[in-house]
């Protein structure tokens, strides 16, 4: 049996070490759950109503607990983690209302006496879950499933195990049945096998582009569904006729909240050169009045990142990219996992800070001459999660979203997930769609009835 320790990385702080769960405590786990399905998918959407409302009373009800602990594991701003537990009540309670029409059958005309498509619940799915949301990345894909009769297994990320039995913890304390929401505690190298077992029917992956090709490439051996959110490197495109000091605010928002580790973060801020003077002397003003601190201070907007390691590597894109003839305009230093909020000017599509994901707090900035240009830099990307458009002239904006190769096109907003809309990418960002009536329907077996006459 191995063990996983946590650590704070804002004081360096060990908080617990788990154990690991071994090879047959999983194969128990798994059987467990598979059980539980042939009991669970027989409930009526009413008693599952009640209870995934009871998992939103309980969100709502320990917020703090959950939220502390977050930002334990992450160095996550304590306020930004009891917005997300908030935000996961709110998918509680969305789907708990929604699931049952979204799921109705749909009756087909054709030559039968009734026809149809009868949206049924798939089984065990497993959900391999990312650090940088614990509980948000979690409950987007739990509320759904559990409403559609399915059942949720999770390996979540191994620095927030914590959070991860803390989930487990809300649908118990909610008032779920065991084995309708289980967390495994297992290091990445033991998904191959969850997999391979013939009791997991789907998996969903919220990662890193590594972690999604060897998932699908395992779920594919075994002719296995999978949804795959994977990273992101959106861009913010400033045009000359936007509000700037509403625009500023925007971007500053997309790119540094939750310390910047966010897929559908604006990482890349492409601006009209007409007006990138006056819009990155304000940008400047705001970043540095971003507040960084002890993450459990509640005036903290900026913590650490979730690990030392992933500071590094960031302080190394952002050194690259100013070798190359990137211009710092603020910040650049890091100091074990805190990196201060940085800008860099002068990015051309050759540095890494313009074609790497950045995942943290670091924006780049590059200019363009007009809107063809904007487009093809945006596009000048392996992801494609979403874009940011800022300008008055709405029409035009909405008339060239067809333009960008993105999962989704916010005109003066930042991206960002809802549970009424579907979300998710296309080209390296994956495939696939979560939340809204898209998402609940990808562990969905849409299966045929046909009435003779
Ligand atoms: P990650 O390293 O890919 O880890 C994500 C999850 O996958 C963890 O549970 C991890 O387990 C597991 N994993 C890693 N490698 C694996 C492998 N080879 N086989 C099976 N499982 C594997 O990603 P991260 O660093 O935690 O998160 C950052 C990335 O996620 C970024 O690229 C970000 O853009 C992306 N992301 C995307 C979205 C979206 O909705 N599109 C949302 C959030 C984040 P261990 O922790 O045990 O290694």
């Amino acid at each position: 049996m191995g063990t996983t320790t946590s650590i704070n990385p804002y004081n360096g702080n060990e908080i617990k070490t788990f154990k690991t769960h071994t090879k047959s405590e999983i194969s128990e786990i798994l059987e467990k759950a598979n059980k539980r399905f042939f009991s669970w998918r027989e409930t009526t959407f009413d008693h599952r109503k009640k209870l995934m409302l009871a998992a939103a009373a309980e969100l709502k009800k320990n917020t703090r607990e959950y939220a502390e602990i977050m930002t334990a594991e992450i160095g996550k701003p304590i306020t930004q983690s009891i917005a997300e537990i908030e935000k996961c009540a709110w998918v509680c309670e969305y789907y708990a209302e929604e699931a049952e029409s979204h799921m109705a059958n749909e009756i087909i005309k054709t030559d039968a006496k009734k026809s149809y498509t009868s949206y049924e619940p798939m089984g065990v799915v497993l959900a391999v879950m990312p650090w940088n949301y614990p509980f948000w990345q979690v409950f987007r894909f739990a509320a759904p499933a559990l409403m559609a009769g399915n059942i949720g297994v999770l390996k979540h990320a191994s620095n927030v195990f914590g959070s991860a039995l803390n989930i487990e913890k809300v649908f118990k304390r909610a008032g779920f049945p065991d084995n309708c929401f289980t967390t495994l505690l297992a290091n990445s190298d033991a998904v191959e096998n969850i997999i391979e077992n013939p009791i997991v029917k789907a998996v969903t992956l919220t990662g890193s582009g590594p972690a999604g090709s060897a998932i699908a490439a395992t779920a594919g051996k075994n002719i296995k569904k999978t949804v795959l959110e994977l990273g992101g490197n959106n861009a913010l495109v400033v045009l000359k006729d936007c509000d700037i000091d509403t625009t500023v605010d925007i971007c500053v928002q997309a790119r540094f909240q939750n310390t910047g580790q966010s897929c559908i973060a604006g990482k890349r801020l492409l601006i009209d050169s007409q007006i990138s003077e006056a819009f990155i002397e304000k940008l400047l003003v705001k970043v540095r009045e971003l507040k960084s601190g002890d993450p459990m201070d509640e005036h903290t907007y900026i913590g650490t990142m979730a690990r030392e390691d992933l500071a590094k590597e960031l302080e190394e894109q952002v050194k690259n990219t100013i070798k190359a003839g990137g211009k710092l305009e603020i910040g650049g230093k890091r100091q074990g996992a805190y990196f201060e909020p940085t800008v860099v000017s002068g990015v051309t599509q050759k540095m890494d800070m313009f074609n790497q994901e950045t995942f943290g707090p670091a924006l780049s900035i590059t200019t363009f001459k007009d809107i063809e240009e904007a487009i093809a830099l945006s596009n000048n990307s392996r992801f494609g999660l979403g874009v940011s458009i800022f300008t008055k002239d709405i029409k035009a904006a909405e008339e060239m979203a067809y333009k960008f190769d993105e999962g989704a096109v916010f005109i003066n907003s930042l991206v960002k997930s809802d549970p009424r809309l579907p979300f998710g990418g296309v080209k390296e960002s994956g495939y696939g769609r979560e939340l809204s009536k898209h998402g609940i329907r990808e562990f969905l077996n849409r299966k045929t009835i046909y009435i003779a006459k």
